[in-house]
């Protein structure tokens, strides 16, 4: 699919890095939502970068490290300079459980450099910090981290997680300039749009604000979520009913919720995982139109009117912050 329209550029926060609107998420890569082949997977990351996505998400949690080998592989097979691409992967959450520690973090670099077959990852989040004491990674994780980033392994630090009150407290709590990003997921699509109030917060701040499933990992897909999917079932209801109501009327759910989420410019990137060169067309293709065209104001309006009773509504995640 050539397409004379770029994908749009955005700067992440005071990083200088400028992240392509549309993200890569590799989780999918990781067979985290259906196995998904070697050549699959090298074909989908291929496809990415020649449509104008320049940036890449992953964790050595996803598929037990199943996604860094594989997208280290596409990154490999396109031969192309590494300053064309921009790297994200995580430490200290893993298939085996947690561990924010110093030593473990600072071994999983290394481990994570050498199966995406890279010298550096532009981005080392903390992956899902909820999970443990939060001053751990304020006095522990992040020192550490930026131990790491001396030794030019990895240019950036994030934090990510579900409930949005960790940023604050991390955020707040750290000298400035020392987290650099945050990967906020599920909060800023059409049925859970609460990332929207931290945003000047962020911006105050100078942070990167990368946003990540606007798909609400599956939710808002005409196929449905994953069983896995934490969701209440009257949440899963609400999307099932407006997938079916857009495929009714001839639209498609995946493309509408994609639009809403691109449409604020504050945030620098969404993060889509994706498994296919096909849909890597209709995301990129939905950007361009966004850009372009704009939004199908109408049919989101009637999605939001279906998913009103259970907007802004999230699950569990964590544990109990003293
Ligand atoms: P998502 O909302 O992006 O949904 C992904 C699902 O939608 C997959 O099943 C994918 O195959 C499908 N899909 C993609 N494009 C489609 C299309 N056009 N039509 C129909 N279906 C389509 O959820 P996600 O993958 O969980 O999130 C995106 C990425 O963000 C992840 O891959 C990961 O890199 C990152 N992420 C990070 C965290 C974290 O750090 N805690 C949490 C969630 C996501």
């Amino acid at each position: 699919m050539a397409t004379a329209t770029p994908l749009e550029l955005r700067p992440l926060g005071n990083t200088g890095l400028k992240l392509s609107c549309v993200g890569f998420g590799a989780s999918p890569l990781g067979n985290v939502f259906g196995v998904v082949s070697e050549s699959d997977a090298i074909a989908t990351v291929r496809q990415a970068f020649s449509l104008g996505i320049n940036f890449f998400d992953t964790s050595p949690y996803y598929g037990g490290t199943l996604s860094e080998k594989m997208l280290g592989k596409g990154l490999k097979a396109l031969g192309v300079p590494r300053n064309e691409y921009i790297v994200s992967t995580k430490c200290g959450r893993y298939k085996e459980g947690f561990d924010f520690s110093a030593e473990r973090v600072t071994r999983s670099i290394d481990e994570s450099l050498e199966r995406l077959q890279l010298d550096y990852v532009d981005i080392l989040h903390c992956h899902d910090i909820e999970f443990v004491a939060l001053d751990q990674i304020v006095t522990e994780t992040i020192p550490a981290l930026l131990k790491i980033k001396e030794t030019g392994k990895a240019r950036f630090i994030g934090i990510t997680g579900l409930p949005l009150e960790i940023f604050t407290y991390v955020l707040d709590r750290v000298p400035p300039g020392t987290v650099d990003v945050i990967l906020s997921y599920c909060h800023y699509g059409i049925n859970d749009s609460t990332l929207e109030d931290l945003l000047p917060y962020l911006k105050s701040k100078g942070i990167g604000i990368i946003s990540a499933s606007p798909l609400a990992m599956g939710l808002l897909t005409e196929s449905g979520p994953p069983k896995w999917h934490p969701a209440s079932p009257e949440l899963q209801a609400a999307c099932q009913a407006a997938a079916a109501y857009c495929k009714e009327k001839g639209k498609n759910i995946s493309k509408l919720a994609l639009q809403y989420s691109l449409s604020n410019k504050d945030i620098s990137t969404v993060l889509v995982g994706m498994n296919s060169v096909k849909q890597v067309d209709e995301n990129v293709a939905t950007a361009i139109e966004l850009a372009t065209v704009g939004k199908d104001e109408k049919t989101i309006s009637e999605i939001e009117g279906i998913l009103n009773p259970v907007k802004n509504q999230t699950w569990p995640s964590g544990i109990q912050q003293s």
